[in-house]
């Protein structure tokens, strides 16, 4: 790597140069577009962002579980150099070329089920989730679509009616898209009940029975672990026992990956933690490094089912985006990313339970691989305590840890980074959030 691998503060974060850019962006770009920290970044690499003043802050974000192979990852640079200078675009629709299809027969070996799959390339997550509802629809003839308490899925019309929360991502913008049914989700730390897995999932289909009629819905959707939702596991049991149901209704079961997928969770993809095999599985985020690309993947009989000229878009499956895709893919496999992602949980979930039994506002701590969260409540209750969230995160930042909030009631702070991440800045980072704490 050729950024030091080191936290290195030369300035008050964020520094004069970011504060003066920061300016300008509120000069030129709506305040309805938000900055997690004002630092403006001139590289990054491994486990660090250094910003316009020299400082060098370790990343615990990977820009939303995007850059899991790391920033400017050298055979990603590799590939997209190479071909920039050969084609940046013909529109596959227009001219097709091998990188796309070669990311299509990846993806469809890679993912869960060894069923016949066909996958095709969008630009964003929010876009492989509209087009997964397009294809349930048009393979099942039928409207309903049932999502969860917590969801998370986009900003566009349909998506955002998918999605659970209304601050920020929906105050304001309705009417919403129909045919949007929510039913709760098996949320082990808040559910009231003993048996989370069994009561969540009766709950459920007595909604799907009662108000929609099973003979209508098109498609479960559903993030295996709920990412801005707060990275929220289901109950062991609960992803399984939705499968199982969808397949015996005839319901497309929708694995919503794309914060969860690319060895982030510590397997290639979450769905394999439980065995699920999902009918179509949406993936974007860590899929090319930061290049914009996301993918439908699913069973060929559906997939197949609408009819030409149905799908597509001029952008998807942008031949650096494809590049970039397939050398994510190799990096995962010869670097054995998944292995790193497990190891990173190894080191993590240790350090923040030992965190846990000194600062009783650590109310859980929990995840996969290198998807962790913790959540903070008043001490002695479960009542969220995002104003202690705050603090945390403004004195992190100050110190030059790049963190991430989280969560339906704002008081969940996730870890995200590079797996490539050095370990010894993965420990130091750590160690400010413990001080932090203290
Ligand atoms: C980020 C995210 C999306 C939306 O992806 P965009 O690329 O921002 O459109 C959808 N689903 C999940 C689970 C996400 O984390």
């Amino acid at each position: 790597m050729s950024i030091p691998q080191e936290r290195r503060l030369v300035t008050a974060v964020p520094g004069p140069r970011s504060l003066e850019l920061l300016a300008r962006k509120q000069r030129a770009v709506p305040s309805g577009i938000g900055t997690t920290l004002p630092v403006f970044v001139t590289r990054a690499g491994g486990g660090v962002v250094e910003d316009a003043d020299g400082n060098s802050l370790i990343d615990f974000g990977s820009g939303i579980a995007v850059t899991n192979v790391g920033n400017a990852a050298p055979r990603v640079v590799e590939r997209v150099t190479k071909q920039v200078a050969d084609f940046t675009h013909t529109c596959f629709m227009v001219t097709p070329y091998e990188s796309y299809v070669s990311v299509c027969e990846k993806l469809n070996a890679l993912t869960p089920g060894d069923h016949d799959k066909r996958t095709f390339l969008v630009n964003s997550g929010a876009e492989a989730v509209e087009n997964a509802v397009k294809v349930a629809r048009y393979a099942t003839g039928r409207q309903a679509v049932v999502v969860f308490d917590h969801g998370y899925h986009g900003r566009t019309l349909l998506t955002m009616a998918l999605t659970a929360k209304n601050m920020p991502y929906k105050q304001g913008f309705g009417p919403f898209a129909p045919e949007v049914y929510r039913a709760p989700l098996a949320y082990p730390y808040r559910w009231p009940g003993a048996n989370p897995a069994e009561e969540a999932f009766a709950q459920a289909v007595e909604m799907i029975d009662k108000q929609i009629g099973a003979q209508n819905v098109a498609a479960v959707v559903i993030e295996p672990i709920a990412g801005e939702g707060g990275f929220i596991e289901p109950a062991k049991g609960f992803l399984p026992k939705l499968a199982e149901y969808c397949r015996a209704n005839g319901i497309v079961f929708v694995a919503d990956e794309v914060q969860t997928g690319f060895a982030r969770t510590g397997d290639l993809f979450a769905c394999e933690d439980e065995g699920v095999v999902p009918d179509i599985i949406c993936t974007a985020k860590g899929i090319a490094g930061g290049l914009p690309l996301a993918a439908v993947t699913g069973r060929a009989e559906l997939m197949d089912a609408v009819h030409p000229g149905g799908l597509g878009g001029t952008y998807g499956g942008n031949p650096l985006a494809c590049e970039a895709a397939l050398a994510v893919l190799e990096t995962i496999e010869q670097e054995d990313l998944v292995a790193r992602a497990r190891r990173i949980g190894e080191i993590m979930l240790p350090r923040l339970r030992a965190m846990q039994e000194r600062f009783p506002v650590i109310g859980e701590v929990r995840g996969r691989g290198a998807m962790i969260a913790i959540e903070l409540v008043e001490p002695g209750t479960k009542t969220p305590n995002p104003a202690v969230l705050q603090e945390v995160v403004k004195r992190c930042h100050a110190e030059g840890l790049l963190v991430l909030t989280a969560g339906t009631y704002g008081n969940v702070l996730r870890f995200l980074p590079p797996l490539v991440m050095p370990e010894h800045l993965l420990e130091e980072g750590l160690s400010i959030l413990e001080k932090a704490f203290s």
